[in-house]
């Protein structure tokens, strides 16, 4: 079947492996992504797949480091020094009555047969180890040459069969470059059905890498093209039309669009830039001349964002992360702060926040008037941050210099009450950096306890 570039340095480690399934009479294939971004000459990846006419369980028996990661499937990760190799059965896979799994596998010994229930031609090529004979039915390299993602087979039929296929084209789209050949482009739209059946950490999985891929916003702009946007996101869906004026030059949904892709890649910042103001619809009120405004938007991005990001079962500190930007996006820096408003800035933002937050404005600004990012539009307030936090101040309740015990000792109750006082007292610290002594903020305290009230419950 022709021979693979000769540049392909097989690893040593799956060299080894497949000396192991030899000597037993097993054979061994690269095959999946590693053989494609050879191709794309993406150089090494330590991300390989392997297939293999051996069972799962004879899998179990010749490695000590295995893990039984889908077994059920066939696939099993085994773990050779710094290396983690997927390693899957040959199989077909029978029947997709729900559209999400298929009712039953076959073990099969032809490699080929394995490669025909691959998803795009790009990802269905083998390289047999250590022959290095190179398995190509479906001409992916040809495909890759051309940059085109294309189904195996029908690809009406492939999406049917798996309704996660479409999200996984557009992804590889974004991620790569490529265009997908018109058939299987076509053959998204009436695969919706399919898709609504696929479980939700699939999606947010392929969803996650289409984010921080190179194109993000062309890819999210096939997902809209595709209607495969409002199945994810269905909170974007009001922000396409709706317009914000002034300096604007995009609607709502394009500007987020333009701001994901004018963001780092990092999975919560592209979040919280597809979200930052997907509220603004929600809030719009006109005022004088038609002129929108969008007061407290943030709070129903955050919302959304929330809604959306549970739905898709996004871990909860990514969640967290990404509802705390989008809430704190809205600052309005100018020369005229005075340090207490940037140490009130710092405090509310979070120390470790402040970068991403940053990042964001960048994105927005230029997601803005579409423009390139432009890191140096915030240096003058990176400046005065950082020289208002090289000024010995407290931040935060644990950097005051009284806590919790310092109170019960002088007589607090301890309980919400306190928290409540600390508070204020930080608040008292943002503004005046002086006051943090501890007899100052003792006598701050019992003033402030007098005036709440709280001196009759101690
Ligand atoms: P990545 O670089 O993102 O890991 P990949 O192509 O290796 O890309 P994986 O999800 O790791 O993607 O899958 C490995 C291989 O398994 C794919 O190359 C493809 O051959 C096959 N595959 C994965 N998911 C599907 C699917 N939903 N339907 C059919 N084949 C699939
Ligand atoms: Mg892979």
């Amino acid at each position: 079947m022709g021979n693979i570039s000769p540049r392909y340095r097989v690893p040593k480690e799956i060299r080894t492996i497949a000396d192991v399934l030899r000597r037993k009479g097993r054979k061994t294939y690269i095959v999946g992504g590693a053989l494609r971004d050879h191709f794309l000459g993406r150089g090494e990846t330590n991300d390989i797949d392997l297939a293999t006419d051996a069972t799962p369980t004879e899998i179990l028996e010749l490695f000590p480091r295995v893990i039984p990661t889908g077994i059920k499937h066939g696939t099993v990760t085994i773990l050779l020094r710094a290396l983690q190799v997927e390693m899957t059965t040959l199989r077909v896979e029978k029947g997709y009555s729900d559209g999400r799994r298929p009712d039953s596998i076959d073990f099969v010994k032809d490699i080929a047969e394995d490669l025909s229930r691959r998803d795009f031609t790009m990802n269905a090529m083998a390289l047999e180890v250590p022959s290095e004979e190179f398995f190509d039915p479906f001409s992916g390299r040809i495909d890759i040459g051309n940059k085109k993602i294309r189904s195996v087979g029908n690809a009406a039929a492939r999406f049917t069969e798996d309704g996660l296929r479409p999200l996984r084209a557009i992804r590889f789209a974004a991620q790569l470059g490529f265009d997908i050949d018109d058939d299987t482009l076509s053959a998204i739209p009436p695969s919706i059905p399919t898709f609504r059946k696929v479980s939700a950490e699939r999606i947010r999985d392929e969803f996650g890498k289409l984010l921080v891929s190179t194109r993000p916003a062309s890819g999210l702009a096939l997902l809209e093209a595709t209607g495969l946007l409002s199945e994810i996101l269905p909170e974007l869906v009001p922000a396409r039309g709706c317009l914000q004026k002034g300096l604007h030059a995009y609607d709502v949904l394009d500007h987020l669009f333009l701001a994901v892709q004018a963001s780092p890649p990092d999975l919560g910042l592209r979040l919280a830039a597809l979200f930052h103001d997907a509220g603004k619809p929600a809030s719009m009120i006109l005022g004088e001349n038609d002129i929108p405004s969008f007061h407290g938007h943030e709070v129903i991005s955050e919302t959304l964002a929330l809604r959306a990001m549970r739905r898709l079962r996004f871990p909860n500190d990514t969640i967290a992360r990404v509802c705390h930007l989008i809430a704190q996006h809205m600052f309005h820096y100018g020369p005229e702060w005075t340090d207490a408003a940037v140490r009130r800035f710092i405090a509310r933002a979070g120390v470790d926040s402040i970068e991403d937050l940053l990042y964001l404005r960048i994105a927005d600004t230029a997601a803005t008037a579409g423009t390139a990012p432009d890191p140096y539009s915030v240096e003058d307030f990176r400046n005065r941050i950082v020289s208002v936090k090289s000024k010995d101040s407290a931040f935060r309740i644990k950097d005051l210099a009284i806590n919790g015990n310092d109170l019960a000792a002088i007589g607090f109750p301890r309980g919400p009450a306190m928290g409540r006082i600390l508070n204020e007292l930080l608040e008292t610290v943002l503004d005046d950096p002086d006051q943090n002594t501890i007899e100052k903020l003792s006598n701050i305290a019992t003033s402030l306890r007098d005036r709440l009230g709280l001196s009759n419950k101690i």
